[in-house]
């Protein structure tokens, strides 16, 4: 995964003129902290990359995954310096991890585990410095402990120091939904600039969690002309060519066998969603879900990604021969981030927005870096990816 981010840069670094030096300062990240993290006797490998800060205090999010290691998160947080450079939020890009799975844990020791992790980090961080956010397997209850202790330590108030925190200690409205929501905003630019806002189109998404269902509920809103006809998840695909009304769902994120009518779609192998006949493929669950195996299988003409690098830099290469078009995680996911910005932002003024507010700030934000994006694609004919990474680039490049 560093590779491959790091093959995707430097492609687009050398297009916009780069010596190979500068290409290389910029990947080298400024600070990496290792630590070990101590819990019932037990030592637990833990990072914080502190990629960028030519454009603002380090962003970007802190997972608990047993898969963890530094490379991981060198590569996660050099990608959210071009994410936070291409939606042009004054940011800079960081990530963090523990080699930890969350579930041999109790919720004692997930609290210990989380303030060990703070206090090791409390010198580095800071609403002026470093701004943590949940990642895979962290929660807004995470951010509240990892705050908590963090102010302890430094013995001074600092709300902004971590974002994605509960309501009540100072998060953000609208932060559910914004991932989702955002992804949809970016489709619909897409489809207004691409004159396609009237014409019918075929939907399959793969993953129908927090990012997928929010999205999809969004598009069903603002985008009627688009009708989503298969979705999976990691056990099945669902099949229903009349298409799946989300908005009958009974409850919020729902499981997709909890929703109404799939009683008579066609249920396939989880795989299957990858070569449904459809004018547009989401991917909103894994990484690496289109890959040399089964890329030749993608018969949708738009690939939108909700997940993090849910295309590997071979498939992706593949996919642009032949013409199929990516709207890329840089730019699609990149609402959650935003509504964290927006969520520092209220905790440095102390103030709390309403939701309506946030989503309006957020959409209008992702539609412009969205719209950018397409217009320098079109101008340099590169692809979306390229584009986005070019304009994030040349903010970041000095
Ligand atoms: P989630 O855990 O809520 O949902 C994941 C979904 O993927 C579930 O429906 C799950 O069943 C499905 N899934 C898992 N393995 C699968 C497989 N092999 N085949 C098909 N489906 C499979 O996660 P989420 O928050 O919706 O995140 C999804 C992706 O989006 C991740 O890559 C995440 O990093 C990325 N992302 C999410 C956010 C956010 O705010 N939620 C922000 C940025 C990026």
């Amino acid at each position: 995964m560093l590779a491959s981010a790091q093959a995707s840069i430097r492609q687009a670094a050398r297009n916009l003129g780069y010596t190979d030096k500068e290409i290389e300062n910029f990947l080298r990240p400024e600070h990496e902290h290792e630590l070990t993290l101590k819990v019932s006797g037990k030592n637990y490998p833990a990072y914080r990359v502190q990629h960028s800060s030519e454009l603002g205090p380090y962003k970007g999010g802190i997972r608990y995954h047993s898969d963890v290691t530094l490379d991981e998160v060198r590569a996660l947080a050099t990608l959210m310096s071009i994410k936070t450079a291409a939606v042009g939020l004054p940011l800079g890009g960081g990530k963090g991890g523990v080699a930890v799975d969350p579930k041999d844990l109790s919720t004692p020791e997930l609290e210990e585990l989380s303030r060990d992790y703070a206090r090791q980090l409390a010198p580095h961080i800071g609403s002026k410095k470093d701004v943590p956010a949940p990642d895979v397997n962290t929660n807004g209850q995470i951010m509240d402990w990892l705050l908590d202790e963090y102010e302890k330590t430094v013995g001074h108030e600092d709300p902004g120091a971590f974002t994605g925190k509960s309501l009540n200690k100072g998060g953000s409205e609208g932060r559910v939904v914004a991932t989702g929501y955002g992804a949809a905003a970016v489709l619909k630019t897409y489809l207004e600039s691409t004159g396609q806002t009237d014409k019918p189109l075929t939907l399959a998404m793969q993953g129908f969690g927090n990012a997928g269902y929010w999205f999809a509920q969004k598009l069903a809103e603002d985008c009627p002309n688009v009708k989503l006809i298969a979705l999976s998840n990691s056990k099945h695909t669902w099949l229903k060519p009349a298409g799946i009304d989300v908005r009958q769902a009974s409850h919020p994120e729902p499981r997709p066998e909890e929703l109404p009518n799939l009683e008579d779609a066609v249920v396939l192998p989880s795989e299957a969603i990858i070569g449904q006949d459809v004018d547009i493929l989401a991917l909103a669950a894994l990484e690496n879900a289109v890959n040399d195996d089964n890329v030749e299988a993608v018969a949708a003409g738009l690939v939108v990604e909700l997940a993090n690098g849910p295309i590997t830099a071979g498939a992706a290469e593949k996919l642009n021969q032949k013409g199929t078009s990516v709207l890329p995680d840089i730019i699609v996911n990149s609402g959650g981030v935003i509504v964290s910005y927006l969520e520092w932002q209220q905790n440095l003024s102390a103030e709390h927005w309403s939701e309506q507010r946030v989503l309006k700030t957020m959409t209008s934000r992702i539609q412009a870096a969205a719209k950018a994006m397409i217009a320098d694609a079109a101008q340099k004919k590169i692809t979306y990816r390229q584009a986005a990474i070019e304009i994030a680039l040349k903010k970041l490049i000095r």
